[in-house]
């Protein structure tokens, strides 16, 4: 076996924290047997389905809320205005109701039912609109920012084009992940959504050590692929993963330090899902499927041009108690043309 379970426990684990925000981070890092074995390596998950909100986007929430404090511009009792596919949302509501802000949250309307139902249980103002392309006004995005200058009191996150969503990654995950894994570490992957996380982490990781590999893995339908791999952004198919699939480079993106790059199927990414369910007890988004699949790619990589076991981390992304309705659900996979596995045929 290629071992490797941390020497040291992470101990920040067991303390006492003082405040509901300081349980957003430290979040366990994982490591996980189907695809390390299929790598031949050491492949990592950062569990962020453990954070407050069940995702990774608690960071960035909290990372930009505490900014705009920090700025003046966010007052007592004033509101944040988001535009998002779900979960930095979920991560607005909670964070602003710990630090007594209201949260006004623009989702375009074919986003799973489950966040829609926790963003109105998290007490936040939902607004749906339909989904089109970012050129159009009415793109959730758009609407959001003018949402946030019609209301009073309120700031807009703007977590596509507002750096300090990366920052947050810079300044905990990436350290969190370097101090896990013992300064051993020889690659990162993970898929893009504001491109905060891999811009982020991968900064975050090339401070320690230049020699860490950073890799985008893109599903279908994002038109990052062909950006890294050749300076056009292009896309082709689609991809029915929530969170992730970019098709400008967004500010969050500008200098990421993307070494290599990789495309997913929904199909490959489902595959894993479902395995790490089945064979690890792990209830994943399709994000965290589809990362994985890139973190194996990276890690047959490494080890090949290394010649020895890689080790490789990449990101768990939310909970798949998000989609119970679309990705665990036999009609809605039968819907889009996805296989369904033997325990949701009905
Ligand atoms: N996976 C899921 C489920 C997400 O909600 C997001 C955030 N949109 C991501 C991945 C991507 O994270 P980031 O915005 O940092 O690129």
């Amino acid at each position: 076996m290629f071992a490797l379970a941390p020497k040291r426990p992470y101990l920040s684990l067991m303390t006492t924290v003082q405040d509901t925000i300081s349980l957003i981070g430290n979040t366990p890092l994982v490591r996980l047997a189907g695809p390390s074995e299929a790598a031949g390596c050491d492949i990592f998950g950062k569990c962020e389905f453990a954070n407050p909100g069940a995702s990774v986007k608690d960071r960035a929430a909290l990372g930009i809320i505490r900014d705009a404090e920090a700025r003046g511009e966010l007052k007592p009792g004033g509101t944040v205005v988001e535009g998002t596919a779900g979960n930095t949302g979920i991560g607005i509501a909670l964070v602003a109701n710990a630090r007594g802000y209201n949260t006004i949250i623009v989702m375009p309307d074919n986003q799973s039912k489950e966040k829609m139902d926790t963003l109105r249980a998290l007490g936040a103002q939902l607004v749906t609109v339909p989904p089109t392309k970012f050129a159009d006004p009415n793109h959730f995005v758009h609407t959001s920012r003018r949402m946030a200058e019609e209301t009073e009191g309120a700031v807009w996150a703007n977590q596509f084009d507002n750096v300090a969503n990366r920052r947050a990654h810079i300044e905990t995950t990436a350290p969190e992940i370097w101090e896990q894994m013992e300064h051993e570490v020889d690659g990162f992957t993970c898929a893009v959504g504001t491109g905060g996380t891999l811009a982020g982490v991968g900064l975050g990781l090339k401070a320690f050590s230049e020699d860490i590999t950073i890799a985008l893995t893109d599903p279908h339908g994002a038109a990052l692929y062909e950006y890294y791999a050749h300076g056009e952004l292009k896309s082709e198919g689609s991809s029915v993963a929530e969170g992730i699939g970019q098709g400008r480079i967004t500010a969050n993106l500008e200098d990421a330090p993307v070494d290599t790059q990789f495309r997913i199927s929904d199909e490959e990414g489902l595959e894993w899902v479902r395995r790490l369910l089945k064979e690890e007890g792990l209830c994943l988004g399709l994000s965290s499927g589809i990362n994985v699949a890139g973190a194996v790619r990276l890690g047959q990589e490494l080890t090949a041009k290394l010649g020895r076991p890689a080790r490789v981390a990449t990101i768990l992304c939310d909970t798949g108690f998000r989609y119970l309705s679309t990705l665990y659900n036999g009609e809605w996979l039968r819907s889009k043309g996805l296989p369904v596995p033997p325990w949701l045929e009905d």
